[in-house]
Order: structure tokens, then C-alpha cells, then sequence
């Protein structure tokens, strides 16, 4: 595999886990995965190897590269500190890093000058997202005819099609790409070059994070542009749903909550949710005990339902709720969330950041998560919150639509809260209807161990990808 992020050493988003997870899911199925990854700053090098020489256009980069192990799996950084010796991943919130394409085609470029010098030929090689994208147009065009890579069967993953890798044609000689790279049916779009639908065009199966978003991104008003391409691979295009890391996120372990809990001790859940008041700055009275609380993990960015929030305005503050916010994102998104805890302090918290031990005292201190996305790939915070019964109140869309299952007051079945308008009245109409559950109490019992007993295992995913890979092999593969 090859892939910008990986769950411990890098993380932004649901990308991360996957590749952090995956892997390891394989290794229990008998697979044995390498996977190659940026040393980014904070990153412990492992045991160093000799450098690559690697080219860039007219440029010969000298790369080093060293081998850490996580669990079953083998990983491979590459490191070469001018490009990923960096305070962010990908660039500042103000934008992405100029040279990204530079960045990402010297991980592509690396990881098969890596993967040649092996001994032995890998029976698949699977990329993610565009930062991997180049990996199968370099493998379909340069290495064609290679005794190690020529012919290796690819598989190509979006966990997201709105971040498309675009950039300037003049990429095209300053990466030294071939010219079958750059075609209409290739790279090219709209007098740009696109690493995303490099890949698309290149691999032989393409796979998306849930079967909903497979079919939604083969529309306009999922497809940003890629409709076309990804219709023409219509055969080729497979939606297997992400799993989560119950090594990670289950509540019967997790460290970081005051009282394990799980479905037969699930009154000790409340013990989390006095400590996530306390964590959040509020106080934890008998009435915030006893008041629904609404938790929210994300990144606040509009794709995941914050300009909807936004809209509210303080229709949020007078609902019979209190909300713990953590996230981080658009400037405009995080204002909002900070003047309405500044109006609410008592009931509305926010903190701006990224930090792992909180998202985990949020899922298990909250009694709803709130994710109202535009499109969600697959989505992840929701299938952590089912786990941890706290019931989910989401969008139809994508990965959602495909784990969250409406709850149905005539037969009391259901996981969840889902509303299918992306307008802010069908979300306020939603978690009104949620927060009036909440205090049936035997309803939502229910509703939580509904949740907490399904199945969101990367098992039955892993396998699926099993299947993918033999395809893409042309049943070559087998453990
Ligand atoms: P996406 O990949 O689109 O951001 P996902 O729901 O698939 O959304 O995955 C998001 C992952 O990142 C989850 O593991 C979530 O807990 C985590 N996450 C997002 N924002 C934060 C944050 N501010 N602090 C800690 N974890 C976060």
C-alpha cells in the first residue's frame, strides 16, 4: 500500500485509520502488507536503509527510506526532510503547500524504486486517495515493461473525491511524467493535470468507502466533475464499507474513559459523561447530568454539515441540550462555535484542536453525536458512536445511510436518527425528535444496544478487499 497517512504516525482524518487498521485486518486473514508513508515531522525513523536515487523531471532526488514495524505490518518511511519535515501534512489552513505534486509524485516515485529493489514481486499494489495516485499511472506507463513492477495488478481507494490532487500542466515536465500520463482519458483535466484521476484512469479496480457513496459519486451532485470518469469504470468501482479499530475504540477498554463500559454495564456510561462536562468546563449538576448532551468530532468544514449548523444560529442554544464541540477547521465555522459557547457557557462548549483523548470522551460521554454531513464518503465518528451507545443523528448520505438505520417508533427498530433534506429545519426537526426520545428511557436503550451490537468489524471489510484483490489480480492472489 501506499498512502499519505497512517494511524499512529499521521493523521488527519478517516484516511489514517484505514491504513492504520487495514493492514492489520489482512495479517489476521494470512496477507502480509507493506505499507509506504512520508516520514513527517514527529515521526521516529526506524532501521535506515541505503538511500534511493529517485527522479523528479530533470532532477535526481536522493531519498532515505527506513523500516518501522506496526504489529503484522511492515512500514516503509520515506524520508527526505526538505519535503515532509513540515509542521503540517499537506499545508496550513490558509492552503495547501505549493509543491504538493512534487511532494506526492517523490512518495509515489519512492515507494516503487522501493518496492523494486525488493526480492520478491508484491501480487498487488494498492494506493489511496491522490497523494498515492501517481503509483498506477508510473506503474501503467514508465515501469510498463519492468521485469519487478511491469504488469502488477492495482487497486486504487477514494476515501474522499472532493480532494482531487489538481495542478498546474506545467507539473507534467517539472515531474518528468510520460506522455500516455497526460491524456484526456489520463491525467488531464481541464488543461490541468489531475494525481486523483491518475489513478482512476490507471488502476484496474477502483474502491470507495461504502457502497452508498459508490453509487453517489457516479452522480453530478456527488461526482464534482468526475462523474464521467467514474461512470465510464461503473464495472470497475466497488464500495466496501470502512471498519473501525476495535482495538482502539471499544468502551469495555478504552483509557481514555473514567469507567469502562459496555452493553451490560451501561449504566456506567454516565460516569463518562460527568467527566466530559468536566473536561468540556461545565458543570456537572444534576441538570447536566440529566440534560441530553450532543457531541460533535469533525473537522469543521462545510462538507460535514457546519454551514447548516451555522444557519441555526442560536436555534442550537435554545434547544434542550447541551453541546461539546472539538474540531478544527474553516475560521468562519470555528467564530460560530466560539460566540455561541460565549453565549451558552453553561450548556454549549467548544474546543478548537485536534486531540484524540477527547474525541474518545466525547463517544463515550455523549448521549447523541451529531453528524449532519453534506456527502459522507463513509464516515467513521458515527460507527465509533454506535459502539459506544451514543445513538447517532446524521444525513442520508453515503457511509452514513449505509450504518445508520432510522429509528421507527411503530416497532422501536432502528440504530439511529437519520433525515434525508440537507436543509437546517429537516436536521433541527431530527434532533428535536432525538432529544425527545432521549427521555423515553426504555426507547432509547433500545436504540443504544442496537448500536452497540452491530457489527463494524474490519473482519468482513478485510475480506472484501481479499475479493478486490484477486479480481484486480486476476485470481493470482491467495494467502
Ligand atoms: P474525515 O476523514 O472526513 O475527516 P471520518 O469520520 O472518516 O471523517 O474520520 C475522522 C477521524 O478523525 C475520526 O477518527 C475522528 O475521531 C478524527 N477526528 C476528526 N477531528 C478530530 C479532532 N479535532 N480531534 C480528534 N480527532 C478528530
Amino acid at each position: 500500500m501506499v498512502a499519505s497517512e497512517m494511524h499512529p504516525f499521521a493523521k488527519t482524518g478517516g484516511l489514517a485509520d484505514v491504513v492504520g487498521a487495514l493492514p492489520r485486518a489482512l495479517a489476521t486473514l494470512g496477507h502480509t502488507v507493506d505499507v509506504v508513508l512520508p516520514r513527517y515531522r514527529g515521526v521516529a525513523a526506524g532501521e535506515t536503509a541505503s538511500p534511493l536515487a529517485v527522479r523528479l523531471g530533470a532532477v535526481m532526488v536522493e531519498t532515505m527510506t527506513s523500516e518501522v514495524a506496526d504489529g503484522p505490518t511492515r512500514v516503509i518511511l520515506v524520508d527526505h526532510p526538505p519535503s515532509f519535515d513540515r509542521e503540517f501534512l499537506y499545508g496550513p489552513s490558509s492552503g495547501d503547500y505549493e509543491d504538493n505534486a512534487a511532494r506526492f509524485a517523490l512518495l509515489a516515485r519512492a515507494a516503487l524504486a522501493w518496492a523494486a529493489r525488493q526480492g520478491q514481486r508484491y501480487d498487488v499494489v494498492h494506493g489511496h486517495d491522490w497523494q498515492a495516485g501517481l503509483v498506477p499511472v508510473l506503474l501503467a506507463t514508465e515501469h510498463a515493461d519492468d521485469v519487478q513492477l511491469g504488469h502488477l495488478p492495482t487497486v486504487f481507494t477514494i476515501h474522499n473525491l472532493a480532494y482531487q490532487g489538481i495542478f498546474d500542466a506545467s507539473w507534467a515536465e517539472r515531474l518528468g511524467l510520460h506522455p500516455r500520463a497526460l491524456g484526456t482519458d489520463a491525467m488531464e483535466y481541464w488543461g490541468r493535470l489531475s494525481f486523483l484521476k491518475g489513478g482512476i484512469a490507471f488502476s484496474r479496480v477502483i474502491t470507495t468507502v461504502s457502497p452508498r457513496y459508490a453509487a453517489e459519486i457516479q452522480t453530478p451532485e456527488f461526482g464534482f466533475g468526475f462523474e464521467g470518469v467514474l461512470t465510464g469504470r461503473a464495472d470497475d468501482l466497488v464500495g466496501i464499507l470502512n471498519g473501525i479499530d476495535y482495538d482502539q475504540w471499544n468502551p469495555a477498554v478504552d483509557p481514555y474513559l473514567p469507567k469502562p463500559f459496555d452493553a451490560a454495564r451501561l449504566d456506567d456510561k454516565a460516569a463518562s459523561k460527568r467527566a466530559l462536562l468536566v473536561a468540556a468546563g461545565l458543570s456537572p449538576t444534576q441538570d447536566a447530568l440529566a440534560r441530553p448532551l450532543v457531541g460533535i468530532v469533525s473537522r469543521l468544514v462545510a462538507q460535514k454539515g457546519f454551514d447548516l449548523l451555522a444557519t441555526l444560529g442560536d436555534d442550537l442554544g435554545a434547544l434542550d441540550a447541551t453541546f461539546v464541540v472539538l474540531g478544527r477547521g474553516e475560521a468562519a465555522f470555528e467564530t460560530f462555535w466560539r460566540d455561541l459557547a460565549a453565549a451558552h457557557p453553561d450548556r454549549v462548549a467548544v474546543r478548537i484542536g485536534f486531540d484524540e483523548g477527547l474525541a474518545h470522551l466525547i463517544e463515550g460521554g455523549a448521549d447523541i453525536f451529531l453528524m449532519p454531513s453534506r456527502f459522507e464518503p463513509c464516515g467513521l465518528n458515527q460507527m465509533y458512536s454506535l459502539r459506544y451507545g451514543t445513538v447517532p443523528v446524521v444525513r442520508a448520505t453515503g457511509g452514513l445511510y449505509d450504518t445508520v438505520e432510522p429509528y421507527n417508533p411503530a416497532t422501536g427498530s432502528g440504530n439511529g436518527f437519520v433525515f434525508e433534506d440537507y436543509t437546517a429545519e429537516a436536521l433541527v426537526r431530527t434532533l428535536r425528535h432525538a432529544l425527545r426520545i432521549y427521555r423515553e428511557s426504555s426507547a432509547w436503550r433500545r436504540l443504544q444496544l442496537a448500536g452497540m451490537t452491530r457489527d463494524c468489524s474490519w473482519e468482513a471489510s478485510a475480506r472484501e478487499y481479499v475479493r478486490v484483490y484477486e479480481r484486480a489480480a486476476g485470481g493470482r492472489t491467495g494467502a
